[in-house]
Parts: C-alpha cells; sequence; structure tokens
C-alpha cells in the first residue's frame, strides 16, 4: 500500500481569511445534476486561484426541476441533498440552498482537487443513459398532467420563474415549444415546455428524449450567449468583454446544412476527428444535396441541424455498440 501524503497540509482546514468570496449558482432548467455537479466545481476552483484561502459563500437557486408532487426532481435533490452537502460544503465557508443553509464552517478547505469527474454505480451505468437500443420515449414528467390543452405563457413563466423571454438568447417575444414534441407523445404538462424565441423554437431538436432536448438548450445558451448582450448598454458589453464574454451571436445562418451539423457533433456531442474519419461524409453530403433539392420532408422529419446532430450520434453510438 502506498503511503499516502499529506504534503499540502498548510492549506488544509485553515481558518479563512479576508474578505469573503460571493459564489452564485442557479441550477438552469436545462442542466442536469452531470452538467451542475462540474460547474460549481469549477466556479469553486476558479474563486481559490483568484483570491486564494478567502472564506467562499456559495448561493445555490433551481429554476424549474419539480417532480409532480411539486418537490425537487432527481437531479435537483441529488444535487441539493448529496453533491452540495457532501462534496462541495468542505470547501465552503457558508452554503445556502432552497432546502436548509450552513453557516459558518471554519474547516472550509483548500486544497481543492485538480479534476472532478462524475461516475456512475458500477453495473448500473447503462440506467443513466438513453436506452440507444431501443430508442424509447423519455420524458422528465414521471407522472404527466392529463392535460389536453397547452399551459399558458404564465404558467411556465411562472415554472421557470423567468419573465416573458426565450431561455437562451433572452430575447421576446417568446413561443412555448415542447421539449418533447406532441406527436412523440409528449404531454402538455408544464415540465414538457420551454419558452424560446421563433428562432430557437425552429432550431431546437424535435426529438423523444427530453434530455437530449435540454442538453441542446444548454449547448445553444453557452454558443448564442452573446445575443443576450446585444440591447445592452455599451458600457456593460465593455465590461462582458473585459471578463471573456461575446456581446454579439455568433452567426450560423451562413453554414450550410451539414457543417452545421457537424459543428453541433463536435461541441455538444463531443465528436473528435476519430469519430469523424469512421463517417463517408462525401456520400452524406450527397445525400442531403438530393434530399435538399429533391425532398421537402425527410421522412416527415422537419429538416433541423439538432435533430439530425442528435440522430447521427445516436447512430455512431449504435454502430460502435455492435461492432463490440
Ligand atoms: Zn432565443
Amino acid at each position: 500500500m502506498p503511503k499516502k501524503k499529506n504534503k499540502r497540509k498548510s492549506t488544509r482546514s485553515q481558518a479563512p481569511k479576508g474578505k469573503a468570496v460571493i459564489l452564485y449558482h442557479d441550477m438552469a432548467v436545462y442542466e442536469n445534476f452531470e452538467r451542475c455537479a462540474p460547474r460549481i466545481f469549477e466556479v469553486i476552483s476558479k474563486a481559490q486561484e483568484m483570491r486564494p484561502n478567502s472564506p467562499r459563500i456559495l448561493y445555490f437557486r433551481v429554476q424549474g426541476h419539480r417532480n409532480s408532487a411539486n418537490g425537487y426532481d432527481h437531479d435537483a435533490w441529488e444535487m441539493i441533498r448529496h453533491f452540495l452537502p457532501d462534496v462541495a460544503l468542505p470547501y465552503l465557508t457558508e452554503l445556502h440552498t432552497p432546502l436548509y443553509s450552513v453557516k459558518d464552517n471554519r474547516r472550509q478547505k483548500n486544497d481543492i482537487p485538480d479534476e472532478m469527474r462524475v461516475g456512475y454505480p458500477k453495473g448500473e451505468e447503462k440506467s443513466f443513459w438513453y436506452d440507444i437500443e431501443s430508442l424509447p420515449l423519455r420524458v422528465r414528467e414521471t407522472e404527466a398532467s392529463n392535460r389536453k390543452t397547452y399551459p399558458t405563457k404564465r404558467a411556465i413563466m411562472e415554472y421557470l420563474d423567468i419573465g416573458e423571454e426565450c431561455l437562451i438568447c433572452w430575447g421576446s417575444p417568446v413561443e412555448r415549444a415542447h421539449v418533447v414534441p406532441a406527436s412523440l407523445g409528449g404531454s402538455m404538462d408544464v415540465r414538457n415546455f420551454a419558452l424560446l424565441c421563433a428562432d430557437h423554437h425552429k432550431q431546437a431538436p424535435d426529438i423523444a428524449d427530453a434530455e437530449a432536448f435540454w442538453a441542446w438548450v444548454d449547448y445553444a445558451e453557452l454558443r448564442d450567449s452573446g445575443s443576450k448582450w446585444q440591447r445592452a448598454p455599451e458600457e456593460v458589453k465593455l465590461w462582458v468583454k473585459e471578463h471573456g464574454g461575446r456581446t454579439e451571436p455568433i452567426d450560423h445562418s451562413e453554414m450550410e446544412f451539414l457543417a452545421a451539423v457537424q459543428f453541433e457533433l463536435r461541441h455538444l456531442y463531443g465528436w473528435s476527428d476519430r469519430e469523424f474519419s469512421a463517417m463517408s461524409w462525401d456520400l452524406m453530403n450527397e445525400y442531403h444535396r438530393v434530399l435538399d433539392s429533391a425532398t421537402g420532408r425527410h421522412f416527415a422529419v422537419e429538416k433541423k441541424v439538432s435533430t439530425h446532430a442528435w440522430a447521427y450520434h445516436v447512430a455512431r453510438l449504435r454502430l460502435a455498440s455492435r461492432s463490440k
């Protein structure tokens, strides 16, 4: 057995000094546990890097993420009941969540690990993923209401605690976007809706997997976050730029369809050159050209970059799992 080294003892459990650093995280409706936890970890690491050993205070809020009893859903519960108190709190002086607050943890640790990885219980990994073989319907709301009509915009705004604005770009007017489309079995439950501007509604994927829809919104929010600042005063834009942010959206409208699909496969689904080189993109390009000029709809699927990127990704996973 290798001996445990305690080499950085000097920074451990040292009483925090100086002004507190206030950290704030809103677990967005489109963040699941797997995306939220590493972000909290990153924020804590950044704070230690910029203001070493200062007391850290984290305010954690949750948007949406409700179950049918109006409690928190699985992802938010796991954040509030497990990740925050067990993993994050040792590195904080104060923690405030919607369910409890911990004040004055004098044993704030400052030896923050270099990396955090989210893992799954051994042997149960598969149950956490979308079943690519049977392509089932996967919704967030486990017990859907029996509504036959759309919830009002106000009901969605209240559920998400937002104004009448697009979740991705904060633009308006907004439309009620199904997470899982009704034609694929999506319900009229408020939890199956997002508010999106017409442009983002047009881009959002029409697929049977709610988590893939939310992952896309999360990705699009990062991709297009520049547009949020478009109407901001110049001094605010300057501040955002100085802090490494973007204040103009990236224009993807001129991108060719398949180039846009490839962009999404790379940036949303994490494809590397290896994955791309395993496909015949020439044929695919030709295929889409034929499809464009000779057909309107392909198997009744509206031609959306996001839907096609998801389908390519899932198709690749299916092929890979068969060749094992
Ligand atoms: Zn938008």
